[in-house]
């Protein structure tokens, strides 16, 4: 049979892998030692064919089968080929988020020597040496012993046992260390049984009986975890394997301890990101040898090798970093869907606010839906209300309006506590027109300029996409109002602001400048938790997940942050935002949201203010049919870096346009420069139900190729 393979040196060795030949049977995800000039490497067997394609030239033989099984099994090694052809990238670059780092050999038991007498020995000659003589002594009875205990009873040699073996006195055979143990034998490991409502039983059940992949809508605080873990339970029973993804694993610290309560903490494994490479590589033996029934963790967990693989879960399916941002710039959901598919497992997706991609395939049958439309126990969705920054007077304390203080002041009062947020990505601050409620926009890009303080403390402002400077205007180039605004306060300003209004309240701070270490996160959850702050300060990362009862005050101090960027998924975006955040109010007693925003009347605003969860991505997801806009399109990015990327992207876009007219012309193709590029990096974007013939036109040397993107900007 002839094998495509993937070695592992990336010197001569392509992408695409090689050609060689096989007399042994091999299978898709076995590791082997392969010749490469005159070199023996370690490679991956991708591709299995009885026929050879083409014969150019001589194929050399595989050196030797390592192991005894594959690494990645038949499902895995379908879905890494998938990957690669989906994602437009070489097999050896999705191959490489499913391995640790060669070489590959040592993710396999550890080889052992074994020895024996051979049984019909009629001639019972001795050889000569007293160690030889103990070593038959000791292996009389004819059973396979190791070469380690052979040596540590008698005190012979290895060369000692070369010279029976070459005397034919001795046999040999080569084993494995380990074994794979069946996981059916560690299925009676449940520890704590979920209890699921009688609403959550008929989502469960209804999840269990469907192949199809199942979203789950859920609403906040709806009881989603309980009931991944009556499936997960399910799975592991039938002796099979769970994938949990979470979208970060440092801010899941309840959800890993409710799972920690389902199994004992040796048949889970947590992986994440600041794993050390040996931990890292423990950890996958561990799970490729079935001592693991639940695997957690971010979405590179997806590629953990279970061979039994029964269910994957996305918890938060529609968040962001669930999409790679880098080569091989995959979206676990997507992937997850491949794997399921190819693995014959389950696939759940869980959101209280679902990504429009996941909503438009629920609608259409290609998922099943469950839903859980209520609060579990007597939790109620809390009052929400809308304050128009334009229309607050602040005084000095800007962003706080007197309503946030004074409710902030309630909570005090009555010893609850509150949580406040600020959805501030990036540094960007943008000069905003009280008046007609746009941005200061810069000519050149288009895009709105980020406000930048000189060392004197005079402001400027700055194209991003092109490194160009403007002085501030005093009036509205839109409107000509007065009334110009610099929007986007830091958290570390409106900590010191708080301990201004509010001075012996205890607050914490929770950004990513606060939180280095995970240590750090559950430090903060278990300060709240026990009540030794009031008021947590935090970024919309560390906020969006949080489950503290005590807490009955939920704001966002400017909703706006990212609302006027040119990006189709923003209004999706804020929504998402704003709806998980009024989720972490009154989950335990009644609550209360604020929502402070330039733009009370956004329909994203309204309808997470009002709970339409529903109405939101009925009309959302209609105006993108309307405008041809994923997900009723599909999108790809060309990315191009460098000093002449404006000139490549623009010839680009010119002769894909020609392509395009000529292939009917139904793709929409434009390019600019990248957001936060600084000038160097374009992209060219590709829109439309075909975009894959045109991509098929054109040699992509020196192009980043993003399919399905979530940043457009
Ligand atoms: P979601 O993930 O949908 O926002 P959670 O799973 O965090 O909601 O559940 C919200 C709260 O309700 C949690 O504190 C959880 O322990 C509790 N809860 C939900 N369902 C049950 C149940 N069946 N039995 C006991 N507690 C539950
Ligand atoms: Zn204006």
């Amino acid at each position: 049979m002839f094998l495509t393979v993937v070695t592992s040196s990336r010197s001569g060795a392509i992408g695409k892998g090689l050609t060689y030949e096989s007399d042994a049977n091999v299978t898709p995800g076995s590791a082997v030692r392969v010749p490469l000039r005159k070199r023996l490497i370690e490679g991956i067997v991708i591709e299995v064919m009885d026929k050879k394609l083409q014969t150019e030239f001589d194929l050399r033989s595989i050196n030797s089968v390592l192991g005894d099984r594959p690494l990645l099994t038949e499902a895995q090694m379908k879905t890494v080929r998938w990957m690669s052809d989906y994602y437009c990238c070489s097999l050896r670059q999705s191959l490489q988020v499913w391995l640790p780092p060669p070489p590959w050999s040592r993710l396999l038991p550890a080889e052992v020597i074994m020895y024996r007498t051979p049984r019909a020995s009629s001639t019972r000659v001795l050889p000569r040496g007293k160690k030889a003589q103990a070593v038959m002594e000791f292996l009389t009875d004819g059973e396979w012993k190791s070469r380690d205990q052979i040596m540590h009873e008698t005190g012979a040699s290895v060369a000692v046992l070369k010279r029976l073996d070459q005397q034919n006195l001795l046999m040999k055979k080569t084993d494995f260390a380990q074994s794979n143990k069946p996981i059916n034998q560690l299925t009676n490991t449940i520890l704590e049984k979920p209890t699921l409502t009688p609403a959550q039983q008929s989502a469960f059940e209804s999840i269990k009986a469907n192949p199809r992949p199942s979203l789950l809508f859920g609403i906040t605080s709806s009881g989603k975890t309980e009931i991944y873990a009556s499936l997960i339970e399910e799975t592991v029973q039938k002796g099979k394997q769970a994938i949990l993804l979470v979208p970060e694993i440092f801010l899941t610290e309840n959800v890993i301890e409710r799972f920690e309560k389902l199994l004992p903490p040796d048949r889970i494994a947590i992986l994440h990101s600041r794993l050390k490479p040996g931990q890292r590589k423990e950890e996958w033996k561990r799970i490729h040898n079935g001592d693991v029934s639940l695997v957690i963790g971010s979405r590179s967990a997806l590629f953990a090798p279970c061979q039994n693989l029964g269910l994957v879960i996305l918890d938060e399916e529609h968040e962001w970093t669930y999409k790679n941002e880098q080569t091989p710039r995959y979206h676990a959901r997507e992937t997850a869907e491949a794997l399921c598919r190819h693995a014959g497992a389950k696939l759940l997706l869980g959101s209280a606010t679902p990504s429009l991609e996941s909503w438009s395939r629920a609608k259409t049958g290609t998922y099943h839906l469950a839903r859980l439309p209520d609060r579990y126990g007597t939790g109620t969705l809390p009052q929400v209300k809308i304050i128009d920054l334009v229309e607050t007077e602040f005084n000095d304390n800007y962003p706080f309006s007197q309503q946030l203080i004074s409710a902030i002041g309630e909570r005090l009062a009555r010893k609850e506590q509150c949580v406040l947020f600020l959805n501030r990505r990036g540094m960007a601050s943008a000069l905003l027109c009280l008046q007609c409620r746009r941005r200061v926009i810069s000519p050149e890009s288009q895009l709105p300029f980020t406000v930048h303080h000189d060392r004197n403390g005079k402001p400027y402002l700055e194209d991003h996409s092109t490194n160009t400077r403007a002085p501030v205007p005093a009036l509205c180039p839109h409107c000509g109002s007065a009334k110009l605004h610099e929007v986007g306060a830091g958290t570390q300003r409106l900590e010191s602001l708080m301990k201004k209004i509010f001075p012996r309240t205890r607050i914490l701070r929770a950004d990513t400048d606060t939180l280095e270490t995970p240590e750090q996160m559950r430090s903060v959850l278990q300060k709240m938790k026990n009540g030794e702050a009031d008021i947590l300060l935090g970024t919309q990362t560390v906020v969006k997940g949080l489950d503290l009862p005590n807490v009955t005050l939920a704001a966002v101090l400017i909703a706006d942050i990212g609302l006027s960027l040119p990006h189709f998924r923003a209004g999706e975006r804020i929504w998402q935002l704003l709806t998980q955040l009024t989720g972490r109010s009154g989950r335990s007693k009644p609550g209360d949201v604020i929502i402070q925003t330039f733009r009370p009347d956004a329909l994203e605003v309204l309808a997470a203010a009002s709970h339409e969860s529903e109405k939101y991505l009925e009309d959302e997801l209609k105006m993108r049919i309307h405008a041809g806009y994923p997900p009723a399109t599909s999108m790809i990015r060309l990315l191009l870096r460098g000093p002449d990327a404006a000139t490549r992207a623009k010839r680009l876009h010119t002769e894909l346009s020609g392509f395009n007219l000529r292939l009917g012309g139904t793709c929409k193709i434009s390019s600019a420069p990248t957001l936060f590029g600084a000038g160097r990096e374009w992209h060219v974007l590709l829109r439309g139900t075909d975009v894959r013939s045109l991509l098929q036109q054109i040699t992509l040397r020196d192009v980043v190729v993003d399919v399905d993107p979530l940043d457009t900007v």
